[in-house]
Order: structure tokens, then C-alpha cells, then sequence
């Protein structure tokens, strides 16, 4: 089944190749259009002409991923919209801006290239670096030790704190850049009789561009009411427990950026495709093609869409049969469904939802209705999808999930001929902890090493919570001997963060085992790898990392 996506990825780049070869035709065409627009002359069929024109090119171009070249249409397009809905007599200021556009078009068809080529099956690559992104704290605080100490423990979960000497620099540094955190001792607000309008100053310019936290030794109403009037976002109690700090951090800070739906498009026509794949791209979605229906499974598992938008009618296969096709795929039982097309006949719309439809929509329909049908159920899916997927401890992918992942991603990788690893991680003594310090202690150990992991690994790997106190994570487009080090490194950072009972430190250890791709060949076999080296690991003395000797037999 696999091996079908090239053929069609190959197919969509040669519709996107033969739409560049007849690129400048079609501009041609604009162009000897515009030619017979006349000052002074009302002209709404040629208009409609040359709006018709242009719309495909927005279309066409969105879809083979040229993008100026669309924007540039769709913003001619609206041009031409007001020109014909207000069907007056053309000026030459009109004239004038309509050739601006017409030669930009030209301008965008000499470059020729595609700035982005079709986004299909590019969503997820596997090449980022290493690097975990760096996030840079501003920290004001008198206490050097404090200070060594705070940027040693959140360097584990990749924090730079960059120390503020005084509240002028803190002005400074938010000055330039995005989107800044700060924390600062709440003492300043005493010493400083400025500080506090400072503060509400700054903060009430950037609003959320500033994350303004405080910390202090005392709990007492009257330093919370002046952080409150200083414009603090948050509040925390010396001395520091890195693990609630990161998990505030994140939720008060991150730009959790919205990641955009991706839908699956099944039509025979490219034309249509062309506009569909453009309203919903308009609208931050990420869309695939599959022209042909033969194609679609391949592509559900190759791109991993949320959302099927289908066309009724398609020569060799209706969207009804293909509906029930999808469906008897076990992966595929839940994936939205909705059909798109003309058919207006109610009882034929029901019998479509019977096979496995989820809703139906009829053409012609206005984009925004298009979008917010589409929005809507992505949504939905994708809340219920999360819930069904995740851990409710830590929110990573739990146990079933994860492994339908690793044997997704095995898949994948031995038609690639990539590497993939598997590592598996068992936090050391996990009983003791528990016994010691209580269970919602051990729960905070658990969670910091779940933020540990999502700070440390890059986006495209996958984590989850295999278990009780075990975790696995699928690095993808890696070696073993990479995975290890990397592993390695977030064993001893882990080893290495100080964690929290009560003001009590202590600290806690894991053990981890990894096996690979290519030298294990087959999921199941890889999951059992990496079991054996943690076991491994577990043997040999705890805090280490294994990669597994054995390959048991695939
Ligand atoms: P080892 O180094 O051999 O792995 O020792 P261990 O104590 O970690 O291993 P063991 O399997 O004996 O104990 C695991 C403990 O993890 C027992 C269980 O109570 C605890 N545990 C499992 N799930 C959770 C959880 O969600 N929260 C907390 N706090 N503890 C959990
Ligand atoms: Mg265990
Ligand atoms: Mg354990």
C-alpha cells in the first residue's frame, strides 16, 4: 500500500510541473484580455472574463504551491469584484491599477520557481536539528546563588536566564524582540518606589508580549497586592520548585501556536480541487489531493489528514463506496467524512451519511460556510482524538497510541530506508519515592520528566507514557548510536534537577534501553529491544542508557 503515495506525490508534482509550462499562456491570456478594456467603457462581461481567469490562477497557484503568485491573484481578484459589482465606466486610475497587477503577475511568472513546493507530504519532515529551541528567561534577583543555581536547573529543560542588573535593562530587553519572560523578586516593589509603575507600564505595553512573574520568601497580602498592581502575571514561593515554575512558564508564555487542520481532498477535477484546497488554505488549513480514489488510503497514511472532504461523483467509484472503503480500515473508523456536491436529492444525502458519511454539503457553497462546517468537525475530532490519545497525567500519548505510532513509523521508515529508534525509559526506584514522599509527589516527578522529555526532543519525535512510571520515544530519522547520546544527555539532565517535597530536595534517576531501525525490522520486535536493554540497564546498575545487543528474531 505504501509504495502507491510516491506514484501519486509523483503525479501531483507533474500537475504542478504542467501548470508551470502553461503558466505564461495563461498570462497571456490576462493579458490580451486587458487589452480590450477601454477607458470610459462599462465592461462587465470582459471583467467577468478576466475575474474567471484570474480566479483559477489563485486557485491553480495555491494548489501547486506558488505562492505569491496566488496572493497576488486573489488580491487582482478583489480588485475585479469591486469593478464589476460597481459596473461603472472605467477610469484610468482603474486601468492603471489593474495593469499594476497584471505585471506583477508577469514580474512572479519570470521567476518561474516555486517558492514552496506542494506542501502534500511535506508536513512532516524529519531533519530539524538537535538543538532544543532556547527559551531565555529575564531573571532580577540579588541572590547570586539563586541566580547560578535557577539557570542550572532550568538549562536542563533548555532555559537561558540572562540576569538583569537593573529594572532599566528589564525596559531594555523587552524592548526589542517578540515575546519575553520575566521573573522577578518581589522585593524590588518595596526598595524601589518606582518599581511598581515601572512595572504596570511596561506591562501595559506589551501586554501579552510580557510575561511578568514574581517570586518572594514571604506569602503575605500585601507583596501579592503590589505584584497585582505591578501587572504580575504570576506568583511563586521561594525557594523555587523548577517543576511548577516550567509547567507555569509554559502555560502563562508559550505561543502554543495553533496547529492548523489538515484536510484530505478527493476530486476528480482539478479544477475544483484547485479552489477547495485554496478557500481551505485561505483559512490556515493544510490541505492533500487525491484526485484519483484508488489513492486515498495511501495518502491517509502518508499524511495523516484530520478530515475527508469528498466529491460525490468520480469516474470508477462513487464517494459512497469510497466512504465504506475507508472505513473498513480500522485506522480510518473515526476520520470525518463529509461529502461535497451538487446532489440536492434528500434521500440520496442520508443514504451517503448511512455508508459512513458525516455530513453533507451542497455545492455551490459560500467559503465561510465551507470553512466553518470543515472547522467545526476538525475540531471536534481533534478534542475527542486528543482525550481518546493522551495521558491525563502527563498529556503525552498513551500506551496504545504510542505503539500504533512505532509500527506507523517502522512502516514509513523502511520505505524511506530511514532510521528510526525506539527508546524506553523506567524511572529508577519510582517506589521509593512514592513511599517516601507520597504519591502526588512521585506524580510531580513524573510530570517534570514528561516536560524533560518535551523540551529536550525535537517536535517531530513521539512521546508517550508507556505506563506507570515508563515512557517511550520514537526518534525519528535516527540512529541508535545518536539516540543514545541524546538519550544519555536527558538521563543525566534528569538525574540532575532538583525536585520538590514540601521545600525537601531530592533528586531521581532513570534507566533507559533503545533499539533501532534497520537492525530491528519489525515494531513489535523493536518495542521488545528496547524492553531487553532497559532490562539491561536496570541490571547493570540504573541511570544508564542501553542500546540493545540482541535482535531478537523478526
Ligand atoms: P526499578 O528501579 O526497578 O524500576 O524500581 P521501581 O520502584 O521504579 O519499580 P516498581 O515497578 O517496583 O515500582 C513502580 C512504582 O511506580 C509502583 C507504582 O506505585 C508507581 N506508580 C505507577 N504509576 C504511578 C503514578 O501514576 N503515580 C505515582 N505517583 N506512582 C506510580
Ligand atoms: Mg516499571
Ligand atoms: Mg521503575
Amino acid at each position: 500500500m505504501g509504495d502507491l503515495s510516491p506514484s501519486l506525490q509523483e503525479k501531483l508534482l507533474a500537475l504542478g510541473r504542467d501548470f508551470r509550462h502553461k503558466l505564461s499562456s495563461r498570462i497571456e491570456g490576462i493579458v490580451s484580455i486587458r487589452a480590450a478594456l477601454r477607458v470610459g467603457r462599462a465592461d462587465r462581461a470582459r471583467l467577468s472574463e478576466l475575474r474567471v481567469e484570474v480566479h483559477k490562477l489563485a486557485g491553480a497557484g495555491a494548489t501547486f504551491g506558488f505562492r505569491s503568485l496566488s496572493e497576488r491573484s486573489r488580491r487582482f481578484e478583489t480588485l475585479l469584484d469591486g469593478m464589476i459589482s460597481e459596473d461603472a465606466p472605467l477610469s484610468s486610475e482603474l486601468l492603471d491599477e489593474v495593469d499594476r497587477h497584471v505585471s506583477e503577475l508577469m514580474a512572479l511568472e519570470q521567476a518561474r520557481e516555486p517558492e514552496n513546493e506542494m506542501e502534500i507530504f511535506t508536513a512532516k519532515g524529519g531533519s530539524a536539528k538537535w538543538a532544543p529551541s532556547k527559551k531565555t528567561l529575564l531573571l532580577f534577583d540579588h541572590d547570586v546563588e539563586v541566580v547560578k543555581d535557577l539557570s542550572r536547573q532550568l538549562g536542563y529543560f533548555g532555559y537561558t536566564v540572562q540576569r538583569l542588573a537593573s529594572l532599566t535593562e528589564l525596559e531594555e530587553a523587552a524592548g526589542e524582540g517578540a515575546k519575553h519572560l520575566a521573573l522577578l523578586d518581589a522585593s524590588v516593589l518595596e526598595e524601589d518606589p518606582k518599581a511598581q509603575e515601572l512595572l504596570a507600564r511596561l506591562k501595559a505595553k506589551m501586554d501579552d508580549r510580557l510575561t511578568l512573574m514574581f517570586t518572594s520568601r514571604t506569602d503575605d497580602f500585601e507583596t501579592r497586592l503590589r505584584v497585582v498592581r505591578a501587572g504580575g502575571d504570576a506568583y511563586f514561593l521561594k525557594p523555587y520548585d523548577v517543576g511548577k515554575l516550567i509547567d507555569r512558564m509554559e502555560t502563562l508564555s508559550v505561543e502554543r501556536e495553533s496547529v492548523p487542520y489538515h484536510i484530505l481532498i478527493v476530486d476528480d477535477d482539478p479544477e475544483q480541487v484547485a479552489y477547495y484546497a485554496l478557500v481551505l488554505q485561505q483559512a490556515g488549513m493544510i490541505t492533500s489531493v487525491a484526485l484519483d480514489p484508488k489513492r486515498v488510503i495511501a495518502v491517509l497514511n502518508e499524511a495523516k489528514p484530520e478530515l475527508v472532504l469528498m466529491d460525490m461523483y468520480m469516474p470508477g467509484c462513487n464517494g459512497m463506496e469510497l466512504a465504506s472503503i475507508i472505513r473498513q480500515h480500522e485506522a480510518f473508523v473515526g476520520i470525518p467524512i463529509v461529502f461535497l456536491s451538487v446532489e440536492t436529492d434528500l434521500d440520496r444525502q442520508l443514504a451517503a451519511i448511512q455508508l459512513g458519511g458525516d455530513d453533507f454539503l451542497t455545492k455551490p457553497i459560500k467559503p465561510e460556510h465551507l470553512v466553518l462546517s470543515i472547522t467545526t468537525r476538525a475540531a471536534r475530532t481533534r478534542n475527542i482524538r486528543y482525550f481518546l490519545e493522551r495521558d491525563s497525567l502527563t498529556g503525552l500519548l498513551n500506551h496504545t497510541n504510542l505503539k500504533e505510532q512505532l509500527a506507523r513509523e517502522v512502516v514509513r521508515a523502511a520505505r524511506l530506508g530511514a532510521p528510526v529508534s525506539f527508546a524506553m525509559i523506567d524511572v529508577d526506584h519510582f517506589k521509593n519515592v512514592n513511599d517516601t514522599y507520597g504519591h502526588l509527589t512521585g506524580d510531580g516527578v513524573l510530570r517534570s520528566l514528561s516536560r524533560l522529555l518535551q523540551e529536550r526532543l525535537r517536535r517531530t519525535d513521539i512521546i508517550g507514557r508507556y505506563g506507570g512510571e515508563e515512557f517511550g520515544v520514537i526518534l525519528l530519522n535516527t540512529k541508535s548510536d545518536v539516540a543514545a547520546r541524546i538519550m544519555d544527555e536527558i538521563r543525566d539532565n534528569f538525574s540532575r534537577i532538583s525536585q520538590q517535597a514540601d521545600g525537601e530536595e531530592f533528586f531521581v534517576t532513570f534507566s533507559c534501553g533503545v533499539a533501532s531501525f534497520p537492525e530491528i525490522k519489525e515494531a513489535g520486535a523493536l518495542n521488545a529491544g528496547a524492553d531487553y536493554a532497559l532490562y539491561e540497564a536496570k541490571e547493570t546498575g540504573r541511570n544508564r542508557v542501553v542500546i540493545t545487543s540482541e535482535f531478537p528474531a523478526t
